[in-house]
């Protein structure tokens, strides 16, 4: 993708502090995010991608500093943002939104729908009420909700239709960029593709750019410019989608793509199964993290850290890949 960076992250890490109690010693910090780098362009969805623990969305809610971060570089159009404070950092939410996974637990009970979406633009005083209520009308209109619905509570729309509103909410103040942290994974499969294509459709009209967390690889297919695949609070692998999904390098990226089903039985695909469960995040493997696990592992691996090395190049971005014989 050519397109202008949006997003810079560097070196990004957050690592947990467990509590202490008096007379016990101190536990190792857990190391849920540990060194991670990529880009977001303009009008580009990168999507991260790996198991339950691996990361993902402490990543996404660490670049919007919803959770502080603990080191690292995140810039939003070539400014620092790690350094701003807690004023200056609310000014700049406007450019960056987030779609929660759940979005019942996300919008207020007691405000009507109407409300919901119009409350941003009242926080950042962009607009008087009249304003407020054609800028509601219009964004319910874009995201496929009636006008009418502006006046029920969130409990009386359906699963689909919330997380509708939560993407009218955050388009309310033109960000430049979405965090969508597992948008549809608690919708039913056939909603699930009315609301990936209605982002889509958005991201065409306005050139938002997307940081997508999903663990469903049919659903990063379909939106993705790019995929990071995480492992253990490390990015394994970076490439464009069709590169990733066709010609995938890492071996941790070769076993999550091959327990994706394949719809047409004439198609066998080879299984690799992982052995052993996601090792603590407190208390990582050393050397390539993923070589407890991984078929492929040689002594080296247990001793040094594979850097994440450009394998592959294209107009892109290129191949990305961790691993020390791949
Ligand atoms: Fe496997 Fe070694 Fe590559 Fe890690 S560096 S993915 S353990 S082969």
């Amino acid at each position: 993708m050519s397109a202008p960076l949006l997003l810079e992250v560097s070196e990004l890490r957050k690592h947990f502090i467990a509590p202490r109690h008096w007379f016990s010693p101190a536990k190792p910090p857990i190391q849920a995010v540990d060194g991670v780098s990529f880009t977001v362009a303009r009008g580009e969805t990168l999507s991260l991608v790996g198991e339950s623990g691996c990361g993902k969305t402490t990543t996404a809610k660490s670049v919007l500093r919803l959770i502080e971060p603990t080191s690292g570089s995140v810039k939003l159009d070539g400014e620092e943002l790690l350094t701003l404070d807690a004023n200056q950092m609310r000014l700049r939410r406007r450019h960056m939104q987030i779609i929660f996974q759940d979005p019942y637990a996300s919008l207020s009970p007691r405000l009507t729908a109407g409300e919901i979406v119009a409350e941003p633009l009242r926080n950042f005083g962009a607009s008087n009420a009249a304003q407020r209520q054609e800028r509601v009308q219009w964004l319910f209109s874009k995201v496929g909700l009636r006008p009418e619905a502006a006046k029920k509570y969130p409990h009386e729309f359906s699963g689909g239709q919330r997380q509708r509103l939560g993407i009218a909410r955050a388009l309310a103040l033109e960000p430049k960029l979405i965090v969508c942290d597992e948008p549809v994974s608690a919708l039913d499969v056939s909603v699930q593709a009315q609301v990936v294509n209605l982002l889509t459709d958005l991201q065409a009209e306005f050139g938002l750019a997307y940081l997508f967390v999903a663990h469903d690889l049919a659903v990063v297919r379909h939106i993705s410019h790019r995929v990071a695949v995480m492992y253990l609070g490390h990015i394994v692998e970076v490439a464009d989608r069709d590169t990733l999904f066709n010609a995938a390098r890492h071996p941790y990226t070769e076993s999550l793509l091959a327990a994706v089903p394949v719809p047409d039985p004439r198609i066998t695909r080879e299984r690799i199964l992982l052995q052993g469960d996601l090792p603590s995040p407190a208390n990582p493997p050393p050397g390539c993290r993923f070589h407890t696990r991984c078929p492929l592992a040689q002594a080296i691996c247990k001793e040094q850290r594979p850097p994440l090395t450009q394998r592959g190049t294209n107009d892109q971005g290129g191949q990305w890949v961790a691993c020390h014989l791949r």
